[in-house]
């Protein structure tokens, strides 16, 4: 079966085929704001846009005639990004005649995780702009076990490296200059029961700014919130006797913060995985991917019920597959 996946949730439009064995195509244009962070009215007008671009240069590459169903983000995500993308992935089914099914972006990270590391049954860290859980599978659904009482880890990265006039997205920025931080600074280190907080450390350490070295900052920075990370990561793990570790997300490409968890899953006899950098990010291979999961699992969704959901829940979806 070939499956178009359209995602769109917040940055990146991305539009790709996948089937059984391989993911066939992809393309992707993403949303850079022009100051600022990412806003939701831009970033949907971007995609409005771009749209028919990427579809005339998908089916250049993959003939439209093959396609065998439409999947897309329904959500968790920014409402007016996901009815832009919601709109093509209907009109696409109708014209097409070709089934529609609407995936969970987190569930989604997660399953491409799966098959493209081989990861069998893991505690997923999934760490991304808008969305920090820490999620594994229990009695027939993905259950969060911990997650940010505020913001994503993304999110607070990206604020950091705003407040120090860098442009968006600066986590690979503060990447950077970290590796270059020598000096520790103590930040707010906010774990509650097994739910993280990152907005006060983004404040504390804005409010380092013009006092320490902004590499220090950084390095102070990364340490703190990836050890809070960790630590929730390692207790999900303990608590389920799970052995392997799953790392998904856009800061999932943090060298720091894979050494960081690899180092705790090595020290616990367990199994680190993580996909290549392309599909760690939002991608659409992953909606196209989950996707084709549920349709050959029998889920569809009707246009009647194909509405948007920005604060779809991975806990709400049956996981009826291995
Ligand atoms: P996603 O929403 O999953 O596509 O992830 C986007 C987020 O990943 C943004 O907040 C980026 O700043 C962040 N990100 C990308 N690369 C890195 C990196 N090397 N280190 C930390 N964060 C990163
Ligand atoms: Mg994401």
């Amino acid at each position: 079966m070939n499956v178009l996946g359209i995602e769109g949730t917040a940055w990146n439009l991305s539009l790709s085929v996948v089937n059984e064995e391989e993911v066939v195509v992809m393309v992707s244009e993403a949303y850079l704001p022009k100051e600022g962070g990412i806003n939701p009215r831009e970033a949907s007008q971007h995609h409005t846009e771009k749209i028919p671009l990427l579809l005339r240069k998908i089916f250049e590459k993959f003939p439209r005639d093959r396609v065998d169903a439409i999947a897309f983000s329904q959500g968790p995500g920014l409402g007016p990004c996901l009815r832009v993308t919601a709109t093509a992935a209907r009109l696409l089914s109708l014209k097409l005649s070709k089934p529609l099914v609407g995936v969970n972006h987190c569930l989604a990270h997660v399953e491409i995780g799966r098959w493209m590391t081989k990861a069998r049954n893991p505690v997923t860290l999934y760490v991304s702009g808008g969305n920090s859980q820490v999620i594994a599978k229990k009695g027939g659904r993905y259950r969060v076990f911990g997650e940010t009482l505020d913001i994503g880890i993304g999110n607070a990265i990206d604020k950091l490296a705003r407040s120090f006039g860098l442009p968006h997205p600066g986590g690979p920025k503060i990447e950077q200059l970290a590796k270059k931080g020598e000096k520790y600074y103590q930040l707010p280190y906010i774990v509650k029961g097994m739910d993280f907080s990152f907005s006060g450390m983004v404040t504390a350490a804005e409010r380092l700014y013009g006092k320490a070295k902004i590499e220090d900052i950084a390095f102070s920075f990364q340490e703190t919130a990836f050890a809070m990370l960790t630590e929730v990561t390692e207790r999900a793990m303990a608590y389920l006797g799970y052995d392997e570790m799953l790392l998904v997300g856009g800061v999932g490409a943090n060298e720091r913060l894979q050494r960081m968890l690899r180092e705790m899953c090595e020290d616990r006899n367990a199994k680190f995985f993580a996909p290549p950098k392309e599909y760690m990010g939002d991608n659409g291979a992953m909606i196209a991917y989950t996707g084709l999961l549920m349709l050959e699992n029998g889920y569809q969704t009707p246009i009647e019920k194909s509405f948007v959901k920005p604060n779809f829940r991975i806990e709400e979806v049956p996981i009826v597959w291995p």
